[in-house]
């Protein structure tokens, strides 16, 4: 018996690799998740790559950061790391993804980063989304195998990564949940700074496992919460606006304004 559809996502957020969603959407993930909302991640690989842990101890990384963000669905299409191409197969695989969870936002990588798999996954998706809403494009489910129809998410915001956004669209206020959050990015044991991980001696420290880069992160969130009156926030930038509107009041009706 296949397995049923399952309930449209309200938030999906795309990555390149296992901890990128956790790194610089966590918060995000945490707050949505207490307001009742359904989200999802769809890893794109396994971060194979990764100078420290193993696919098969970030999968479970994975699965635990999930459980603290209060996710619905989690998947990883097993892209190869370092190699997410843009083609049309790697596409499809995505669009099966997104069609699936028809989810009203998506999240993406940022375009402009230092690790090319982050552009490179973001133009991936990009143009996943916009071939996902084409009814020609024909798919099945992958659980059920079933024909699925056409989807396009109303609206795209990427997420900042190692270079920062000049003017973000909007900040979320994440004060509430940064305990959480640290818990879910703390989760990847093997790839932040984590106390309590007993990394082997033939684990090198890597640009994002070092204690200055846990404060970095911090440093950001206070950063960009600042300017719109919050402790800790998490910026983005829209994809492709402008996005319109019937009650401009209910936009504006946040009181945390940028400065
Ligand atoms: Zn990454």
């Amino acid at each position: 018996m296949s397995a049923p559809t399952p309930a449209p996502l309200d938030l999906l957020a795309l990555a390149a690799h296992p901890d990128d969603v956790e790194l610089c959407a966590g918060g995000t993930m945490c707050t949505l998740g207490q307001q009742g909302y359904r989200t999802g991640v769809v890893d794109f690989t396994q971060g194979q790559l990764g100078s420290r842990g193993t696919p098969e101890k970030r999968m479970k990384e994975a699965a635990k950061a999930s459980e603290v963000m209060g996710l619905a669905a989690r998947e990883n299409l097993g892209l190869m790391d370092g190699e997410i191409a843009n083609t049309r197969e790697h596409q499809r695989t995505i669009i099966r993804q997104v069609r699936r969870f028809r989810p009203h936002v998506v999240l993406v990588n940022a375009l402009e980063t230092r690790h090319p798999d982050h552009h490179d996954a973001a133009r991936l998706a990009l143009d996943a989304l916009f071939y996902g809403g084409l009814r020609k494009i024909e798919t099945t489910d992958p659980e059920t195998g079933a024909p699925q129809e056409p989807w396009r998410p109303h609206h795209t915001l990427h997420y900042m990564q190692a270079v920062p956004f000049d003017n973000p669209t909007l900040v979320v206020d994440v004060s509430d949940v940064w305990e959480q959050r640290l818990d879910a990015l703390q989760s990847f044991e093997s790839q932040f700074f984590n106390p309590e991980y007993d990394a082997g001696a033939d684990e090198p420290e890597t640009f994002v496992s070092n204690r200055n880069f846990f404060d970095w992160v911090e440093a950001q969130a206070r950063t960009y919460g600042y300017k719109v009156g919050a402790t800790f926030g998490e910026p983005f930038k829209y994809h492709r606006g402008p996005f319109g509107t019937d009650d401009l009041m209910r936009v504006l009706e946040n009181e945390k304004a940028y400065r």
